[in-house]
């Protein structure tokens, strides 16, 4: 399958998208865990997007598009990924769609996960990510804690709360969501690819892609 995850920080779109993975061998493709390797392995890109990203701000497009124009071209891609965290601004949402015609892909949908804000600001102030970024398992200290403190189940490499996941960042990226992610939307609905799935649950959010698309 070929979708994007459209949705607020914490709404859940790397869960689904890795529940998702399980069906058919379709790649997870996370900007933010990319961007996140990059900082741990002290790259040029990691230097560049490491103060954004603390800040809560977006990375700027042109570091986007480089990025995920070489991350498109890469084998496991060609018959499946799901976009999670791109794109995130109109300028993404275009160039993307003209680095898709260019490479003949199509989509098959566009999901917005809509989760309330008093839900999303509770969750990413409990969310643990798996520092591995091989593995980047994401848990909850109160609806899916880790079995030993710290430590992923998956892996056994820790699992420690984002440097952008303070209460301040987290302000800030839901504020720019609601500028900058929220009308991406509004671009896939005129382009008559997006769903709107409303659900606090990921395996509710499964379904409805599952039903969505007829598998
Ligand atoms: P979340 O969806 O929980 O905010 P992500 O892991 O998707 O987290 O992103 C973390 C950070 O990485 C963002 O706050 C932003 O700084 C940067 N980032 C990720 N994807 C993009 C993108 N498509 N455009 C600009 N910045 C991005
Ligand atoms: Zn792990």
């Amino acid at each position: 399958m070929k979708l994007i995850l459209l949705g607020a920080p914490g709404a859940g779109k790397g869960t689904v998208a890795k529940m998702l993975t399980n069906l058919d061998g379709s790649v997870q493709i996370s900007t933010g865990d990319i961007l996140r390797g990059a900082v741990r392995a002290g790259t040029e890109l990691g230097k560049e997007a490491d103060g954004y990203m603390t800040r809560g701000d977006l990375v700027p497009d042109s570091l986007i598009m480089g990025i995920m124009e070489e991350r498109l071209k890469e084998e496991d891609c060609q018959s499946g990924f799901l976009l999670d965290g791109f794109p995130r601004t109109i300028p993404q949402a275009e160039a993307l769609k003209v680095l898709l015609e260019k490479n003949n892909i199509k989509l098959d949908m566009v999901v917005d996960i809509d989760v309330p804000r008093d839900v999303i600001f509770d969750r990413l102030c409990t969310r643990r990510t798996c520092e591995n970024p091989e593995c980047t398992a994401i848990y909850n200290t109160k609806s899916n804690p880790t079995k030993v403190e710290g430590i992923c189940d998956k892996c056994g490499a820790p699992a420690v709360q984002r440097a952008d996941e303070t209460e301040e960042a987290i302000g800030h990226r839901l504020d720019t969501y609601t500028e900058k992610t929220a009308p991406v939307a509004g671009f896939y609905e005129k382009e008559g690819l997006l769903n709107t799935i409303t659900g606090t649950s990921s395996d509710v959010v499964v379904d409805g892609i599952k039903k969505e698309l007829g598998i």
